[in-house]
């Protein structure tokens, strides 16, 4: 067995423990394999072993990679900030944007989905540790843009994403990072008590995926702990 196989093996057991300690059934949680700044042939190997959904947040990246893996069936998912003048390029090579933080670029990115691929799923990320975070939209301003996305032609608002700070890894701050979880999962529940039909908590990474799921998590982002230490970050 491969290093990323029985990483990846070794992350589904996390997975599997975490959902048996809250009580849940471990099909409700997605992985995705996050492989930014890992080449193509690490995502081939994740392939080989069932992984299909992938994470990359850098643009020029992603198009490199999705060329050389343009055999396989994959599904690539945009967690990255997103400036305007990427976001064509998303809204056509991409099945899902997690990182919807302001309503100009998901009307850009509705507007430029191209009609003969289904809606754009996606995420409004949420900032939910105040000042100690930059990206993400401020909690009391996520309900507006919410239905402003939702109403939005060619995207399909799924739910919420959310980064806690980091350094919320030891056991003492694992406590806030699960309230920092738990917000971002009561807001999702507000807005479908409102009526909207959010199926996604976008939430958890390679250190804090437990606490991700005791919160509800259904996709969980994991790079690290597949793919190991990045070498560079951008
Ligand atoms: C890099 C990244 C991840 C993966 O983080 P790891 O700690 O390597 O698991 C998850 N989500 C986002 C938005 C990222 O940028």
């Amino acid at each position: 067995m491969t290093t990323i196989s029985a990483n990846l093996q070794a992350v589904k057991d996390r997975i599997a423990v975490a959902c048996a300690a809250a009580h849940r059934d471990p099909a409700t949680v997605a992985l995705l394999a996050v492989s930014k700044t890992w080449p193509a042939a690490y995502i081939r190997e994740a392939a080989a072993v069932g992984q299909r959904a992938f994470g990359e947040n850098y643009v020029q990246e992603a198009l490199a990679k999705l060329a050389e893996l343009s055999d396989l069936e994959l599904q690539w998912h945009f967690i990255g900030p997103l400036q305007s003048n990427k976001t064509r390029s998303v809204a056509e090579i991409f099945s899902w944007v997690h990182s919807v933080e302001r309503l100009k670029i998901a009307e850009r990115l509705s507007e430029q989905r191209p009609g003969h691929l289904p809606q754009l799923n996606v995420c409004v990320q949420v900032n939910v540790s105040g000042e100690e975070s930059k990206s993400g939209c401020a909690p009391a301003e996520a309900p507006t843009l919410c239905r402003a996305v939702a109403a939005l032609p060619r995207l399909r608002l799924r739910g919420l994403m959310a980064i806690p700070e980091p350094g919320l890894a030891n056991e003492e701050n694992s406590a806030l990072a699960r309230r920092r979880f738990a917000l971002l999962s009561e807001m999702r529940d507000a807005l479908v008590a409102e009526g909207m039909e959010l199926d996604t908590l976008s939430m958890g990474m390679s250190h804090d995926l437990e606490a991700a799921i005791m919160e509800g998590a259904t996709i969980v982002r994991i790079g690290t702990a597949i793919f190991g230490e990045r070498l560079y970050t951008k």
